[in-house]
């Protein structure tokens, strides 16, 4: 054989190779999740269906940013976003479609999926995390902070620290309370919130709780699982703020408290549904939920599954509202003026 014909045989195999390889799709996900234990349930899904996963990761912004500037040439066939403020943006912005899945039905509970209009819900809650308050346990009272509504009152007046007022995570909760108050009640306790900030928004949630802990502000608005986070941490710095505060799952004795997801949906031009549809479904397979509870101390979205995570089981089980979580995303606009006009941050 000589030296030209080795190399034409080994073309051909490398062209068959090539091949094979292109028969297996690779699905193409645009994460905003910024969780890196989420490696795992992406392995676990190629290990169990032989489907690669090729991962877009960039914030909400940039991912819907994205998504417009490819139009129908997107490759992406799965996002991924953390809050239904932000899966309504995408939804309104004409970025996703609709999937009919019995499964997804089944185990994703009604009021946390986007709307169906007949062809199925337009994105799917994953997982779940509450907005508490959280609250420096030496110098205020638990009554007097646990109520969203109570953190208005001029009693709590220089307290309060928030994120910004027009992140997601507020957006939603302010969108909620609108739900639960009505619109003129809401701009009333949102300058309420104003009149009692300690100092401007600024920083993220888990700035916050620490804000809390050294004295610099005394109540907060948290997530659940920057809270968990730190109570799993084993800095010794961590632990003494963590020691610090009190947590508390507000309104329980009316609407319960605002509790919001993670979730994904099929992008509107994906080339793989089949495969998209088959990892919407793994992701709510007790594995996979059991991931999202213990890798970023989210709750699984489907009921009964069972969960093992230590500071989960330390923050207890609380009433959660239950109105339709896709709402918040609606009132957001409405929201955003509030704030506008009452010089919230
Ligand atoms: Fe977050």
């Amino acid at each position: 054989m000589s030296f030209a014909h080795i190399l034409a045989v080994m073309a051909v195999s490398v062209t068959v190779t090539g091949a094979a390889v292109a028969q297996q799709p690779t699905l193409n996900v645009y994460s905003a999740r910024h969780y890196q234990t989420d490696e795992a349930l992406y392995d676990n899904f190629t290990k169990a269906t032989g489907i690669k996963i090729n991962r877009v990761d960039a914030d909400d912004a940039g991912i819907l940013a994205r998504l417009n500037t490819e139009g129908s040439a997107s490759p992406a066939d799965v996002i991924l976003l953390v809050d239904a403020a932000r899966l309504w943006r995408a939804e309104v912005g004409g970025l996703l479609q609709p999937v009919q899945s019995k499964m997804l039905e089944a185990r994703i509970p009604a009021h946390l999926r986007g709307k169906d209009s007949g062809q199925g819900s337009s994105w799917f809650g994953l997982s779940t995390r509450a907005r508490v308050v959280v609250f420096n346990k030496a110098s205020v009272k638990r009554e007097d902070v646990d109520t969203y509504e109570k953190l208005g009152e001029p009693k709590n007046k220089g307290r309060l620290c928030t994120r910004s007022g027009s992140h997601p995570y507020n957006l939603s909760l302010f969108g909620a309370m609108q739900e639960h108050l009505g619109p003129q009640a809401t701009e009333t306790w949102l300058k309420g919130l104003v009149d009692n900030m300690a100092r401007t928004p600024k920083g993220g949630d888990t700035d916050q709780i620490l804000a809390v802990a050294s004295g610099e502000c005394t109540v907060a608005l948290a997530n659940t699982y920057y809270l968990a986070r730190l109570m799993r941490s084993e800095k010794p710095q961590d632990k003494a703020a963590i020691e610090k505060v009190g947590v508390i799952f507000p309104n329980q004795a009316s609407f319960g408290t605002h509790v919001n997801i993670a979730g994904a949906a099929l992008a509107r031009h994906a080339k793989n549904r089949i495969a998209a549809q088959r990892f919407l479904e793994y992701l709510v397979s007790d594995q996979a939920q059991i991931q999202f509870a213990d890798g970023n101390n989210e709750w699984p979205v489907v009921p009964g599954v069972r969960i093992a995570n230590p500071a989960l089981q330390a923050l207890g089980s609380f009433k959660s509202e239950t109105i339709l979580i896709s709402v918040v995303g609606m009132n957001q606009v409405k929201i955003q003026q509030m704030l506008d006009r009452v010089g919230y941050k």
